[in-house]
């Protein structure tokens, strides 16, 4: 993999740069000299490394930015200071200074700092030139380690946040991951003033096809009851496993009507067709669904909502499962009449 670096500086900064950088295959370099632009490149695709021309306008701003960035602050910074010769006619340079400018740099946010050599042609200047470059090109490699690691890490981060948000037996959403995704999309819908509509769902008399069947078969169902569910929800609709055989759908930019037909029709997916579990054995299920909306007075984490869903789920079940109840006029009525009745 190519090594990506950033270099915020002029060109002339740049020809001075050691030549094993300049061949180089494995680098990809990028030379800017905006601060603007460096930020919204960096922002877009974090190199690995950026090397800061100290006499170019904003290359302090530029560390101290990049290391208040919480996702960016990894990124190796190695400002150059190129001043020296500048500093030395001004009788500015001495050793007292370079320790607390050294001392500055690193306490704003440059994780080196290095003097650059003026180039001059004599032998022992030549030397130190190629010394510099060696220290230059050591701490670049540094710069690459740790972006190496921090990359590496990332991975496993996004692994274990993988595993920890899904159910492992059918690779849904789990509850872990409803809850967190729950409050953002309340907090979404509320920001660009959209309904937002949730659905329970729970399987009828599972128990009984534990019982019946064994537990290992009442899995395999949960598996196949998931892949359907999926498999009939737009792409912006979520479906969770939000315990044993129960579900929780999440709709965006959806109305409590359109939330119930949504789930009158998951109703009769699941129970117009068996589930096949093998070449001999085909299982009917049903399903019972509350659906419930967004209010303006409810909670950010759903709790609210959560509980009005479920209310209706108990509906549907107390007026006989198979069914779907939600926040409209005619559903309330319909349940009425069938509680009462
Ligand atoms: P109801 O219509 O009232 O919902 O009846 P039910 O039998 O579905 O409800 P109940 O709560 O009595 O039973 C749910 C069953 O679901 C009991 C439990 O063993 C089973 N179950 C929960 N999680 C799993 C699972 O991961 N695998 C299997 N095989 N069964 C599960
Ligand atoms: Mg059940
Ligand atoms: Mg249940």
């Amino acid at each position: 993999m190519k090594i990506s670096i950033l270099v915020f500086g002029s060109q002339n900064f740049f020809a001075t740069l050691p030549h094993q950088m300049l061949d180089a295959k494995d680098f990809s370099i990028e030379v800017i000299r905006d601060i603007n632009q460096a930020i919204s490149l960096i922002s877009i695709a974090p190199p690995d490394v950026i090397l800061a021309q100290t006499s170019m306008n904003g290359s302090m701003e530029l560390c101290r930015w990049l290391k208040s960035q919480t996702q960016l602050s990894w990124i190796y910074c190695i400002l150059l200071e190129d001043r020296l010769q500048q500093l030395a006619a001004r009788n500015q340079h001495n050793w007292e200074w370079e320790l607390e400018i050294t001392a500055t740099a690193l306490r704003q946010g440059a994780d080196a700092y290095i003097w650059q050599l003026s180039e001059a042609k004599t032998d022992s200047t030549f030397t130190k030139i190629t010394a510099h470059h060696d220290l230059l090109l050591a701490q670049l490699m540094v710069g690459v380690r740790k972006a190496q690691k921090y990359r590496d890490l990332q991975q496993t981060n996004d692994l274990l946040s993988a595993i920890a948000l899904a159910d492992s037996l059918t690779d849904m959403n789990n509850r872990r991951a409803l809850e967190w995704e729950l409050s953002r999309k309340i907090i979404q819908a509320r920001i660009e003033k959209t309904p937002l509509s949730l659905i329970i769902l729970d399987v009828d008399y599972f128990k009984k096809v534990n019982d019946t069947y064994g537990h290992l078969i009442g899995d395999r169902l949960l598996q196949l009851l998931c892949n359907r569910l999926r498999h009939n929800l737009r792409f912006e609709d979520t479906p969770f496993r939000y315990g044993g055989e129960e579900f929780v759908v999440v709709l965006p930019n959806t109305n409590g009507e359109e939330a119930l037909l949504v789930a009158k029709r998951l109703n009769r997916i699941i129970g117009e067709e068996p589930f096949k579990i093998n070449s001999k054995l085909a299982i009917n299920i049903t399903i019972s669904l509350g659906a419930a909306s967004l209010q303006a007075q409810d909670d950010v984490h759903g709790l609210n909502l959560l509980y009005r869903a479920d209310q209706h789920l108990l509906q549907a079940k107390a007026a006989g499962r198979n069914q779907a109840v939600g926040c409209d006029y005619s559903a309330s009525v319909s349940h009425i009449k069938a509680v009462s009745s």
